[in-house]
């Protein structure tokens, strides 16, 4: 271990602390001084982030208010879906189901589509800097999704974090590591094959599992005899408690060893070791998943908010019924970079169906923020399958569903469905056709 990485394990919990000073601490970037489009006599809303909450509100917003401007910046060439990407790693689904265009969508909806990695938001000019030059909006919506924390487990070392990324990719952002896990799981002959799950909350809180059980699926239907090690930081499997440890009982009970409790204390990619509050584990090949944090676009913005001890939360403050920063009623944050909605709960599941949900509800505050209405309030919900057996195909579900209590804050019903049936992957199927339909095709 470098002193720089002894440094930081020894401040603990202050990982997230360390992110923002890292952050804050860059230089001055020079942006481009062109502007990427000018703005005619219409007001314009620009979207940061072409995922499922991005593709959502630029749609719906047009749908909604076919007189405002809608500009979409996205860094990817192509949509990439996460949700459903387990099953492609073991091709359950080929690689069409989740790559789609971004050109057809915008063209069809009749927003603009700019491919450009936005580098800054300066929000006293409203401003929106990018890779090509910068763009003025009057609305701002940022669905950007999220970071993953290396800093938490190496500190200001890079050359671990970016050996770490390359050699025991996660593929929980949409990217190259799609690939490189998939081609990790074909490529592994036999031994421990350890996965290390996120602190709550993180991305997809049931979707580690899932892949879990995917990649047991898979090597046992091929006769690897390997031994997959979740490092859990929770004391339970968690969400679908009883459907998931019926699956690694019944299904895995020879390949996959769920260990709760193991609270990261050190990781070794190089000597191929997890150090954690359960004991030390030793790896042949892993997927090791660091923190999840708001994407990095969040904290540039300052949009990050603090706990009550002054340190950075890691997630975006903003209001939790419309989403709007704090100190801006026309700048939103929403997907898996919003910060706690309730005490009671503290934050939505990071997932799609929440993202989409929260999509719609910014493109109706903002087309009645245009003209001039009263805002009314959109309650969501979520809902996520998870599929656990390929032979046959049998998925798991949890709902999630919200209403404002008595106290004026938001409540939380969880629903578990822990009986794993084909009914609920056909029905997983249906869900994310009518999610693309919503987004990217009808
Ligand atoms: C393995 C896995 C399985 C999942 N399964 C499900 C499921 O079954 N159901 C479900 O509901 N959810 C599921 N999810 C969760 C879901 O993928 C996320 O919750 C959802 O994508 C969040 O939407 P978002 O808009 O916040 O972020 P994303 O969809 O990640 O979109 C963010 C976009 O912003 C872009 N971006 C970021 N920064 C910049 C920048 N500076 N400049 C330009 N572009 C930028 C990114 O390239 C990206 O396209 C799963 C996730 C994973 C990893």
């Amino acid at each position: 271990m470098n002193p720089t990485r002894r440094t930081f394990l020894q401040a603990g919990a202050l990982g997230v602390a360390v992110v923002s000073q890292t952050l804050s601490a860059q230089p001055l970037l020079h942006f481009p001084s062109a502007e990427l489009m000018p703005k005619g006599r219409q007001r314009r809303v620009v979207i940061v982030g072409g995922g499922w909450g991005g593709l959502t509100a630029a749609r719906h917003l047009r749908e909604q208010s076919p007189d405002l401007e809608v500009v979409l910046l996205e860094r990817n060439p192509i949509f990439w879906s996460c949700p459903l990407s387990n099953k492609w790693l073991i091709d359950v689904i080929d690689t069409q189901f989740l790559v789609h265009s971004y050109m057809i969508p915008a063209r069809r909806h009749g927003y603009t589509f700019i491919q450009t990695e936005v580098s800054d938001i300066d929000r006293a000019r409203r401003r929106v800097h990018t890779a090509q030059g910068y763009i003025d909006y009057d609305w701002l919506v940022v669905s950007a999704g999220i970071r993953y924390g290396f800093e938490a487990w190496f500190g200001n070392d890079q050359q671990a974090a970016d050996y770490t990324r390359t050699t025991y990719p996660t593929a929980y952002i949409p990217s190259a590591e799609h690939a490189a896990v998939k081609q990790k799981i074909r490529d592994f002959k036999g031994g421990t094959f350890v996965m290390t799950l996120p602190p709550p909350p993180h991305r997809c809180p049931p979707s580690p599992y899932e892949r879990a059980c995917l990649m047991a699926w898979y090597f046992k239907a091929n006769k690897i005899p390997a031994k997959i090690v979740i490092l859990d930081p929770k004391p339970i499997v968690a969400p679908i408690t009883a459907g998931y440890n019926l699956a690694f009982k019944e299904l895995y009970a020879d390949i996959i060893t769920h260990v709760p409790k193991a609270t990261i204390k050190e990781v070794d990619p190089f000597n191929k070791v997890v150090k954690t509050a359960a004991g030390d584990f030793k790896f042949d090949d892993a997927l090791l998943m660091t923190p999840h944090q708001a994407a990095d676009l969040v904290w540039k913005a300052g949009l990050i908010g603090k706990t009550p001890q002054g340190t950075p939360t890691g997630w975006a403050d903003v209001h939790p019924l419309f989403y709007n920063v704090k100190d801006d009623p026309q700048v939103f944050v929403i997907g898996d970079s919003v910060g706690a909605v309730s005490p009671h709960f503290g934050h939505y599941p990071k997932s799609g169906h929440v993202a989409n949900k929260e999509g719609r509800a910014v493109a109706q505050y903002i087309s009645q923020q245009a003209r001039g209405q009263a805002l009314t309030h959109v309650m969501i919900d979520n809902l996520c399958y998870m599929l656990v057996n390929n032979t046959p195909r049998e998925a798991i579900s949890v709902q999630f569903d919200y209403k404002l209590g008595a106290d004026g804050l938001l409540q939380q019903t969880q629903i578990d469905d822990n009986q794993r049936r084909p009914e609920l992957w056909q029905e997983d199927l249906r869900w994310v056709e009518w999610m693309y339909q919503d987004f990217l095709k009808a």
